[in-house]
């Protein structure tokens, strides 16, 4: 299992660290036809239901775990450590409870909770053909009040989980407002697969909206769409920071083995200090990105974080992620730009660290946003 610090683990976080390794244990054999048919299979739903791993923050009175973001982050990074899409499904999964928990009213927690945590899949839309990065500006989804409810209408893109979902938290404008909506798959939603290069599997859609849904479903306050958004997408960037270690994690390991058996020049690539070197100061940043992550974790859970914190392990695991996986590349030489090496697929799902749950350029900007306080 991945290093955690002692004096940061509870009986909890212990337990839910093996559950989630040993489901991701399970999962391993299917990851290569995970990444070659770009979809989960119902058994792999089926071994994370079974752990409890679709309800880790769900509070236990509506069928989950009545975990904490710091306990996912470590589930992710074990699952991550073997399959970053179904990691990244999870994850994401997790941003539709938390937007239910933390906005949502006590009928709407009683009707969604237990139906997320019992496996029915669920996502967060914001992004837009028109854009991802600019929310409020590139939103075109409208929603119209209507005699017994709300009529939708709009294109969502680049939705993880867009393929499997049942319930769909959403923004759209209402009277000009970004307002949070709960969305059903038989409101009128229809999916279309996209076919990323990386990452694959983990439901990747475009969404057209042409629903009509009672006015139960507003998530929050209605005109207060963003913080809903914003505080449910702060979770996440932590989490993916958490998937983006476990790659990391994963890479590193394979470099050390392979370069202790790979032989070049009568030597194992092993012996070279500039292999030595350059995993040594991967190692180091990585245990970094880990503390950093986690720190983020629990000052989410204690209510103590600003959006920088988030941005900050989101950005630096990203990269960590990428440059672990190249340097893993690196190392298997020519094996390992081969279609079927998993230091090569390692590598194309760690780019898309630097782009899913607002880029690497964003979290830039939230960070700089703080530094000089504007
Ligand atoms: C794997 C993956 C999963 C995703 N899952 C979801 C999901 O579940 N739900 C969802 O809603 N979206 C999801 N997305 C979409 C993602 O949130 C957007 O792709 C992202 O926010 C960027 O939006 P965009 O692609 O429209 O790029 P744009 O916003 O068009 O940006 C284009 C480029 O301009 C840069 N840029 C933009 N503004 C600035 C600025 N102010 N300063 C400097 N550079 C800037 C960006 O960083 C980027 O490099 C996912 C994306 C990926 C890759």
């Amino acid at each position: 299992m991945i290093p955690i610090p002692k004096y940061m683990m509870k009986e909890d976080t212990k337990e839910v660290q093996k559950t989630a390794r040993k489901a991701a244990e399970k999962i391993k054999p299917f990851s290569t036809k995970i990444d070659k048919e770009n979809m989960i299979p119902e058994e792999v739903v089926r071994i994370l239901t079974e752990r409890g791993l679709f309800g880790v923050t769900a509070p236990r009175i509506h069928g989950g775990q009545g975990l904490g973001i710091f306990e996912l982050t470590i589930a992710m990074m074990e699952i991550g450590r073997i399959c970053t899409s179904v990691a990244r499904s999870l994850m994401t999964h997790h941003i539709a409870i938390e937007a239910i928990k933390n906005f949502g009213n006590e009928e709407q927690k009683r009707e969604y909770l237990p139906r997320l945590a019992g496996g029915e899949f669920g996502t967060i839309a914001t992004t837009e053909p028109s854009g991802g990065s600019d929310v409020v500006g590139a939103t075109r989804t409208v929603a119209l009040k209507t005699d017994s409810g709300f009529s939708i209408k709009g294109t969502k893109t680049l939705i993880t989980n867009g393929m499997y979902c049942g319930i769909f938290i959403i923004l759209a404008k209402l009277d000009d407002k970004l307002t949070a909506f709960i969305v059903e798959k038989e409101d009128g939603v229809n999916a279309r697969s996209l076919e990323p290069f990386g990452d694959r599997g983990s439901g990747l859609a475009s969404l057209r909206f042409d629903c009509k849904i009672p006015d139960t479903r507003i998530l929050g306050e209605a005109g207060r769409g963003l913080k809903v958004a914003l505080h449910s997408l702060n979770s996440a960037r932590i989490t993916q920071a958490g998937i983006a270690i476990g790659l990391a994690f994963e890479m590193l390991q394979k470099a050390i083995d392979y370069s202790k058996k790979r032989e070049v020049f009568n030597k194992t690539v092993s012996d070279f200090q500039g292999i030595q070197w350059a995993l040594a100061d991967l190692h180091t940043k990585l245990e970094a990105a880990k503390l950093l992550t986690l720190n983020a974790a629990q000052e989410y859970d204690n209510g103590t974080y600003t959006p920088a914190i988030p941005a900050m392990a989101k950005l630096f695991a990203a990269d960590v992620a990428i440059a672990v996986s190249r340097m893993a590349v690196q190392v298997y030489g020519g094996h390992g730009i081969l279609q079927n090496s998993s230091v090569g697929r390692g590598y194309r799902d760690a780019k898309f660290f630097e782009i899913g749950g607002g880029t690497s350029e964003i979290m830039r900007l939230i960070i700089s946003r703080e530094l000089f306080q504007r």
